[in-house]
C-alpha cells in the first residue's frame, strides 16, 4: 500500500512520524478506520463497502472537502478508500468506477465535484477505467433533515445515464452513507442502462437520524 503515499511528514496535520499509509498514528487514530461491508440489502446495489464512521475528524474534513481549501484531501480519502476495497476484495468484483454526479451548475460554483476526484484517484489507484456517465438532470432539496422515505423520494428520477452498460460491473462511489437512498438511485439508472452488477464505496457510514446529514 506505501507506492500510494508521500513520504513527507503526516498529510493531515504535517507533523513527522507518518505511518506507512501517510497519515501519523494520532491522526488515524481520530478517524476512525473500519473497512468493512454493509450488511443490509440495498435495492440496486450489491455490497457497500465503507471506509471510515462519518464522526470525529473523519466527519469535519469531509465536510471541509467539500470547499477549494479542502480539496486535497480526497486523494487522501481516495488512498483509503483503495484500501478498503482491497482489504475487502472488491477490486476483484470490478470493471469500471462511477461517480454520483453533480448539476452542472451546482460543479460549476462549486469548482470540482468530490465524489469524481474520488473515483479518479481510486482508478489511478487500481488501475480501472471512470466512467462519466451518470448525470444529474435537476438540482433537489438537501437530504439533511428528511425522513428515510422522504430521501428516497428527493433522489427519485433525478439521475440518468444515457451509455449502454451491458456486461460492466461498476463500482459507485460517493462520500457519505446514510440511508442508502442516493447510491440505490443511481444504482437504479446503471442496471436499467446494462450493468451486470453495482457496488457501493463511500469514505464514510453515518449513523440515520433526521437530522442526519448525507
Ligand atoms: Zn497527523
Amino acid at each position: 500500500m506505501s507506492s500510494f503515499f508521500s513520504d513527507s511528514g503526516c498529510l493531515i496535520c504535517h507533523g513527522d512520524f507518518p505511518l506507512e499509509n501517510g497519515i501519523c498514528s494520532q491522526c488515524l487514530s481520530s478517524m476512525d478506520f473500519t473497512p468493512e461491508i454493509l450488511g443490509e440489502n440495498y435495492d440496486f446495489l450489491s455490497d457497500v463497502y465503507i471506509t471510515f464512521l462519518y464522526q470525529n475528524l473523519t466527519q469535519e474534513w469531509i465536510q471541509k472537502m467539500k470547499f477549494q481549501e479542502g480539496k486535497y484531501l480526497a486523494k487522501i480519502f481516495g488512498n483509503f478508500m483503495t484500501e478498503s476495497l482491497l482489504l475487502q476484495g472488491g477490486h476483484r468484483k470490478i470493471d469500471a468506477i462511477a461517480y454520483v454526479p453533480m448539476t452542472k451548475n451546482k460543479e460549476r460554483i462549486r469548482g470540482y465535484n468530490q465524489g469524481k476526484l474520488l473515483a479518479e484517484e481510486i482508478g489511478r489507484n487500481l488501475n480501472i477505467p471512470i466512467l462519466h456517465v451518470l448525470k444529474k438532470k435537476r438540482e433537489n432539496k438537501d437530504q439533511i433533515g428528511l425522513t428515510g422515505q422522504e430521501r428516497t423520494e428527493n433522489v427519485r428520477d433525478v439521475f440518468s445515464c444515457e451509455e449502454n452498460l451491458e456486461g460492466r460491473r461498476i463500482l459507485l462511489v460517493d462520500d457519505v452513507f446514510t440511508t442508502g437512498a442516493t447510491l440505490s438511485s443511481c444504482g437504479k439508472v446503471l442496471m436499467e442502462s446494462g450493468a451486470e452488477e453495482v457496488f457501493g464505496l463511500v469514505i464514510a457510514k453515518a449513523l440515520y437520524t433526521k437530522k442526519g446529514d448525507e
